[in-house]
């Protein structure tokens, strides 16, 4: 299970922001330490579908039933190119952060894609402590 809270809000970045050194931070609310999250594009993210390998699939269950994701539409063509669980026209990636300062383990979900020529978009959908 995740919690409730959403501990980093949810925003859309230019690659230019991880490229040039930006990053995403949260305050473990256990231990107040931060949890910073930094996306190299194109590298960092593993594909949603392979947390079913980690946890189970009620996990990803859970995503897709507070719509954090959302399975494809085989019927929108240019869905074709994407995996099974995506954000909004790209593919749904996480990430499993540790915190630096307790036993806590928070997984963040984000998508990197070029949506259109030129424009390319990182779309951050939250971090979120995991719960056992
Ligand atoms: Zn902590």
């Amino acid at each position: 299970m995740i919690s409730e809270k959403n501990l980093a809000g949810s925003a859309d970045f230019t690659f230019d922001y991880f490229g040039n050194g930006g990053f995403i931070g949260c305050i473990c609310p256990d231990c107040k330490s931060e949890v910073k999250l930094q996306i190299e594009i194109y590298k960092s993210g593993k594909l949603v579908e392979h947390l079913k390998e980690l946890f189970n699939q009620s996990l990803i269950d859970e995503l897709l039933e507070r719509k954090i994701i959302h399975l494809k539409d085989e019927k929108i063509s240019h869905h074709n190119r994407l995996e099974k669980y995506i954000l909004w026209n790209m593919d749904a990636l996480y990430e499993l952060i540790s915190c630096i300062g307790c036993e806590n383990a928070f997984i963040s979900i984000f998508g990197m894609d070029e949506l259109q020529p030129g424009r390319e978009e990182v779309q951050f959908k939250g971090i979120w402590k995991l719960i056992s």
